[in-house]
């Protein structure tokens, strides 16, 4: 997946080569190079404080690198694709007091397209429910944000992300235990997505067996891109030590005889 594509070379959504990021001095990206082809959903593994938010903020534009380069969609002014580009946080620190309904907060995401003054409050409410309910979660309209649970708030942050239609969506993973027991969990959902919507998914993730089931290529970091594969490849003892640099357990795959 290194590789870079040589024909359709604007269409390649995240091309990132010897990215370098360095705070007070520090190196913490030391040369990071890959290539994120259209229509796969890649996970980002690797310790804590190995520069995988670093990284992300990178390629959303937020954090100027020292050197190297990065491309999305073959455009090298970040600014002109962001449009393109969907972001879901880790989390959202919101006051109790906060008072926007989920719809209201949808709908300030629509006022950011151009089409925004033509569109009907009828358009931007269908627009808006049909876009929970894809989530699962459109009983949700009406009700306060600031009351909403974890997991609901995640939800919500992905539709966020969803209405402007990107065509690449970088996730930061949630914090553990926001799925509700019986609910699709994230990574069932974000799986989902993927393929109804034919996005190219980034995702920051610590949950090695989830990374297994659900990712088709996973970059581990740590400051450099340490190994990359499929997941039957990169989630082996070896190339977790190589990752963590010290032994971790790997995620065994275990093929149930029913
Ligand atoms: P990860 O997401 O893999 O846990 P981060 O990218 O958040 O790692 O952080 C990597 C390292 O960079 C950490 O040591 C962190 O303290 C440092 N760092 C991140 N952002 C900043 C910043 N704005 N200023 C100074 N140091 C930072």
């Amino acid at each position: 997946m290194s590789a870079p594509c040589c024909n359709a070379h604007s269409t390649v959504p995240v091309e990132a080569r010897d990215v370098r990021v360095s705070f007070d001095g520090q190196p913490v990206l030391r040369g990071v190079t890959f290539t994120v082809p259209h229509g796969q959903l890649v996970a980002l593994i690797g310790p804590n404080g190995s520069g995988k938010t670093t990284l992300l903020r990178c390629l959303l534009g937020l954090q100027k690198v020292s050197a190297g380069e990065i491309k999305l969609f073959g455009q090298s002014d970040l600014q002109k694709v962001m449009h393109r580009v969907g972001y879901v946080p880790q989390r959202l620190a919101l006051d109790r007091s906060f008072v926007l309904s989920v719809r209201e907060f949808l709908a300030l995401r629509l006022r950011k397209t151009n089409n925004w003054f033509w569109q009907s409050h009828k358009r931007t409410d269908e627009l808006i429910r049909a876009t929970l309910a894809e989530i699962g979660v459109e009983p949700l309209f009406d009700r306060p944000l600031a009351q909403l649970s974890g997991g609901q708030l995640q939800r919500v942050l992905i539709a966020f992300s969803l209405l402007t239609k990107p065509e690449l969506l970088l996730l930061d993973e949630p914090t553990a235990g926001v799925d509700t027991p019986g609910e699709e969990t994230f990574y069932e959902l974000i799986a989902h997505i993927q393929k109804q919507y034919h996005l190219t998914v980034i995702l920051v993730s610590h949950d090695l067996s989830m990374v297994y089931r659900h990712a088709s290529h996973v970059f581990a970091l740590n400051g450099v891109i340490c190994c990359e594969g499929t997941p039957e490849q990169v989630l082996n003892a070896d190339s977790l030590k190589q990752a963590y640099g010290i032994h971790v357990s790997p995620y065994e795959h275990h093929h149930h005889v029913h």
